[in-house]
């Protein structure tokens, strides 16, 4: 089928490639010219793995290409993918700028039968506020169809081809046919839906995931406080079929990244505008708060004031396997030790560009991981990449003149901590 994705980041490139890669002529469209220009060189804008040879692959096989006309996008293909960002308002609501300005885009092109689907996360509602703007200048047949997308960074690639389910919205049989025709070499199963359902399940799934990392924080708190161990009752938990194996039941420092953080806080804007208090969601974005900020105040029960320490970071993007540091708890963790007087140096194996970025001038850039740890009072453990867990402790241990370590992701085990002579915190245990 010929598509066209707009809005070229991490959804829509990750979109646009295997769609390309099943055999679908994509065109990808932009407003960044840099990143098209990159792109075209086959120079990849984001750190995801596997992406970077898919896309180009697919540039050689001339199945995909880059471009910031939407006019040629939308002339050129039978369905139009919305993926541009929905970032939080200054208030926390999904702010539509870039959804409204593509349907505009979209509108003043559009001469025929067109699918325009919404990829992006956008509140309930959307779809009709899409429809209406390109009625306005389009007279003709089209559907707007709800497609949310549940891909996680990290495995984006992966999950893009082997996605758990695909949700479609849209009662229309038209559209309906064509968007399963499109989907079905993915052999998933697929819920069709009206728009609005589909708008909220994407919500939804991603508020019931936070809910359980808030949840499990707070099991974590509540074992410090009886010498618990909330790795023992996660693991008890999740063998009760009725709550699963793929929880999110892993305690730490809270959660971060580009969705959960401003999904949540949609959620809760949203259900507010139209009268109804979602307070189960206000708890689950307070505990996430404080759970962030108990990061520092453990530190600082573990070692005493942060005034004048130096202060080793492993970890700065929001998970390992990507270098998005969109709303990462390190951000907060290192701008409130910065703030108490600490000397902070940092590394992470992809996202020391995206942190340079960020926090300039203020902390150290470290080489790699002994880098961080040399001359330092605490080591502080902030995303769980592999490397990290797999590092060689004996080296560790030796390296480190004060050997604390402070682990927000738990991942190292306590006997072994204990057996190698650390001094080990982690997060209810
Ligand atoms: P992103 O910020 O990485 O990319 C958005 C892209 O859209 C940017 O390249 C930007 O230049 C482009 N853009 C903005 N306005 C444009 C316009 N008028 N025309 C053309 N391009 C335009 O965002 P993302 O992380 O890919 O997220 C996109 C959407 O997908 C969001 O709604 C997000 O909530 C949702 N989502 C994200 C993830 C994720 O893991 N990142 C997962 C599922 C859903």
């Amino acid at each position: 089928m010929k598509i066209s994705v707009i809005g070229i980041g991490y959804v829509g490139l990750v979109t646009a490639t295997c769609f390309a890669e099943l055999g679908n002529t994509v065109t990808c469209v932009d407003i960044n010219k840099k990143r098209i220009e990159d792109l075209k060189k086959g120079i990849i804008p984001i750190y995801e793995p596997g992406l970077s040879e898919l896309v180009k692959k697919n540039i050689e096989q001339k199945r995909i290409v880059f471009t910031t006309s939407t006019k040629a996008a939308v002339e050129n293909s039978k369905i139009i993918f919305i993926a541009v960002g929905t970032p939080s308002d200054k208030d926390g609501q999904a702010d539509l700028k870039y959804v409204k300005q593509v349907a505009q885009e979209i509108s003043l092109h559009i001469a025929d039968y067109r699918i325009i689907v919404n990829k992006s996360t956008v509140p309930v509602g959307t779809g009709d506020i899409v429809s209406r703007i390109i009625q306005k200048k389009y007279k003709g047949k089209f559907s707007v169809v709800s497609n949310p997308e549940f891909l996680r960074e990290g495995s984006a690639v992966y999950d893009s081809m082997n996605p758990d389910r695909v949700v479609i919205g849209n009662g229309d049989v038209k559209a309906r046919k064509i968007m399963e025709e499109l989907y079905r070499p993915f052999k998933a199963p697929i819920v069709f839906t009206d728009v609005k359902s589909a708008e909220l399940i994407k919500y939804a799934s991603n508020s019931m995931l936070a809910t359980q990392i808030s949840f499990i924080n707070s099991m974590a708190n509540i074992c410090e406080k009886v010498g618990a161990d909330v790795d023992f009752v996660a693991e008890g938990m999740k063998l009760d079929k009725r709550i699963g194996k793929h929880s999110f039941l892993s305690a730490g420092g809270g959660y971060g990244g580009s969705c959960f953080p401003k999904d949540v806080k949609a959620l809760i804007k949203a259900s507010d505008k139209y009268g109804y208090n979602f307070s189960i969601l206000k708890a689950v974005e307070s505990v996430n708060e404080t759970q962030k900020r108990n990061v520092v105040s453990k530190t600082k029960k573990f070692i005493g004031p942060i005034k004048g320490k130096k202060i080793g970071i492993w970890g700065l993007a929001f998970k390992p396997q990507t270098d998005d540091m969109r709303e990462a708890i390190s951000i907060v963790v290192i701008n409130k030790l910065l703030q108490e007087g600490a000397k902070v140096k940092a590394f992470d194996p992809v996202a020391m560009d995206e942190a340079q970025h960020i926090f300039k001038e203020k902390i150290t850039y470290c080489k790699d991981v002994w880098d961080a740890v040399k001359d330092v009072d605490v080591l502080i453990i902030l995303t769980e990449w592999p490397e990290f867990k797999e590092i060689d402790l004996f080296k560790l241990k030796k390296i480190m003149d004060k050997p604390y370590i402070m682990d927000a992701r738990n991942i190292f085990s306590l006997d072994k901590m204990e057996e190698k002579g650390f001094h080990y915190l982690s997060i209810g245990r």
